[in-house]
């Protein structure tokens, strides 16, 4: 399978309050853009990567991605994160008609088999995701009042990457912007044409750099010293 990563890293990262956008920043001497960028790399599902940066980032993330010889594209990405992808869909290789795996570059300790899980998953049923199931118990708040607990046996966090056939994210893609619909994530779009996303098995291993606490957390996972 040759399949293609768009990697977004267009976001500002305003919850991190560092001066540069998040998927800059250095994580054990590597921007996070880069660390994320090496797991595709490495990936033999993957065939070729699209970044997508914020406007003012486009040179500086070529440059840093160089070396890596599965780089497609480096484009300029949007206002929200489903502008980013977008833009991300319109750089696919000419005629391309394979698997689209979309990955937050603020997850840069995605495993290699998370990634080929996903992929396979996508190949084999059209659309897939990663999802981490809830340890905590789960509450319905409303100003500061708790209205239930869920039965939490049912749910699970979103992670990325998220892979689909292309044309079948492309056309529900094109669907979400038409009915003007606020995605928070991909298999969101698919989700409202009435397709089935499979869901595998998240890892906690694979968490989304928010905080300059997240930040600290990836450090120490890397250096040994945490387990994820
Ligand atoms: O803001 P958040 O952490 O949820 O963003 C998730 C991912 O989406 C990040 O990797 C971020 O860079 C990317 N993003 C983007 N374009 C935006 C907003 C977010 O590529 N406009």
């Amino acid at each position: 399978m040759d399949a293609l990563v768009i990697l977004v890293a267009a976001g500002r990262g305003e919850r991190m309050g560092a001066g540069r956008p998040k998927a800059f920043l250095g994580l054990a001497g590597e921007p996070l853009l880069r660390k994320a960028a090496q797991a595709f790399q490495a990936a033999p599902s993957v065939g070729a990567i699209v970044a997508v940066v914020p406007g003012e980032e486009v040179q500086a993330a070529r440059d840093l991605l160089a070396s890596l010889p599965k780089l497609h594209a480096v484009v300029a990405g949007g206002p929200r994160r489903q502008d980013s992808v977008l833009e991300g869909l319109k750089h696919a290789p000419h005629g391309f008609a394979g698997v689209v795996l979309v990955h937050d570059a603020a997850r840069p300790l995605v495993e290699v088999a998370l990634i080929e899980a996903v992929a396979s998953a996508a190949e084999e049923t059209g659309a897939a995701l990663p999802v981490l199931g809830l340890v905590d118990t789960v509450k319905r708040v409303r100003d500061g009042r708790v209205l239930e607990t869920v039965d939490r046996s049912e749910l699970g966090a979103a992670q990325t990457p998220q892979g689909f056939h292309f044309a079948l994210l492309r056309e529900a893609y094109e669907a979400a912007f038409r009915d003007r619909v606020v995605l928070t994530d991909e298999a969101m779009a698919v989700e409202r044409r009435g397709v089935r996303v499979a869901a595998v098995p998240g890892s906690p291993r694979n968490r989304k750099i928010t905080t300059p606490e997240d930040l600290a957390w990836a450090e120490g996972v890397l250096a040994g010293a945490l387990r994820p």
